[in-house]
């Protein structure tokens, strides 16, 4: 997921352009700024890219899903469904506004198993978000139909997929919004920032309207506009949108290369024996970022993966992976807090558990997961010298 690989002059000089003007708030300053509103352009080119008809640009990914279940109208009381295997972020941003995270399996796409999503669906089911993990589709058409069933709202955590597609339509425009992150790792990155977009113009004004303390954006100047309700600030500032347009005008030659250095890299392993790769609902509009694959057990793929990192070409083991996995949570599964009251694991209303073994099919699906992060810089020499290593692994199996 490597945009910071490809930061250059472009980056460089669209930063000085904003600092030439002296304006780095997203709105207000019309007469300094002239005709540079980087984050609203930047809002407006996502959206083309994507094919959404709205966009609003916010701080971050976790940012993203905090406005997007808030102009859902999510909170206390209320379920969200999402997969065990995710970034924190998106169960800490369900918690954090009050409504209980229920998790659901993955299955061989490494995404929500639209099979047990329909079997966790209860009355109290406010919104499902199904991740896109590792730089391709969840199987978000069979997702929405059990949605689309009960009534349900999607909110797509397309963080880690920017430039991915299904039959042609990009990701996180499947359901009633979709979320990005812009974070150092991610394929396009801003240093910190995030995407909400949706075609849905009242959830937009809602998520506008929230995401800057509620102001209504009348063009009336900013002391004379209204409120309709609270909300927070989760601006993003022009540096961040200045950066993002440049990023985003890379973004199709990347997916190019990963898709290039995965194809050779997933020809390379075809031939182990027992291996089996992620099931990809559409491999055409893959964003390329990670190669992943399964092995029989978790012996062999603790195996597998030490014979490669002698050989310089270290995969991710998942089943070890503390970021990304149900069962490694052990601050989720402490209740662990630093609100004294315990909120929000205790509620008024109870409290809420989870056990690192919740999730047995997940756990056993990642314990035999190994990937590898597909890095520009791959491109070339790099590439070949990786192609003999996996080789020479291969050869001691
Ligand atoms: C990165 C990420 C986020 C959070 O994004 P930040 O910009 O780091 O806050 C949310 N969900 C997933 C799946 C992620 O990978």
């Amino acid at each position: 997921m490597p945009g910071f690989e490809w930061l250059g002059q472009e980056e460089k000089d669209a930063v000085a352009q904003v600092m030439d003007t002296g304006v780095l708030f997203r709105y207000e300053f019309a007469e300094k700024r002239g005709d540079s509103w980087r984050v609203k352009q930047f809002e407006e080119a996502f959206a083309r890219y994507t094919g959404a008809r709205h966009a609003l640009a916010v701080t971050s990914g976790s940012a993203a899903l905090k406005v997007a279940l808030a102009a859902l109208g999510v909170g206390p009381g209320d379920e969200v469904i999402t997969q065990g295997f995710t970034f924190v972020a998106t169960w800490e941003t369900i918690l954090d506004i009050g409504a209980v995270p229920v998790f659901c399996e993955i299955d061989y796409s490494l995404c929500m198993d639209p099979a047990d999503l329909k079997a966790r669906i209860t009355p109290r089911t406010r919104c499902i978000i199904p991740v896109h993990m590792l730089g391709a589709q969840a199987r978000i058409e069979e997702i929405m139909a059990v949605a689309d069933e009960h009534g349900i709202p999607v909110l797509e955590d397309t963080a880690q997929s920017a430039g991915c597609t299904l039959n042609g339509r990009h990701l996180g425009t499947f359901g009633r919004v979709g979320t990005f992150s812009f974070d150092p790792v991610k394929t396009l990155t801003t240093g910190e920032g995030g995407m909400l977009i949706t075609d849905d113009p009242e959830l937009w004004q809602n998520a506008s309207e929230y995401h800057d303390h509620g102001h209504d954006h009348r063009p009336v100047g900013r002391g004379n506009e209204g409120r309709r309700f609270m909300g927070f600030n989760f601006r993003m500032m022009e540096l961040q949108g200045a950066i993002g347009l440049a990023q985003l005008a890379k973004l199709p030659r990347m997916v190019q290369v990963q898709r290039e250095i995965k194809a050779r890299l997933r020809e390379a392993l075809a031939e182990l024996p027992g291996v089996s790769f992620r099931h990809l609902p559409d491999p055409e509009g893959d964003s390329a970022t990670f190669l992943s694959w399964f092995m029989p057990d978790a012996e062999q793929a603790g195996r597998l993966a030490e014979l490669l990192a002698a050989e310089g070409a270290a995969p991710v083991p998942w089943g070890v992976n503390t970021w990304h996995t149900y069962h490694n949570w052990e601050h989720l599964h402490q209740a662990a807090t630093v609100i004294r009251s315990g909120w929000p694991f205790k509620r008024p209303d109870g409290e809420l558990r989870y056990g690192p073994e919740d999730l047995p099919r997940s756990k056993e699906l990642l314990e035999r997961c190994l990937s590898w992060q597909i890095m520009l810089g791959w491109e070339g020499e790099k590439l070949e010298q990786m192609l003999q290593g996996i080789k020479r692994a291969l050869a001691k199996w």
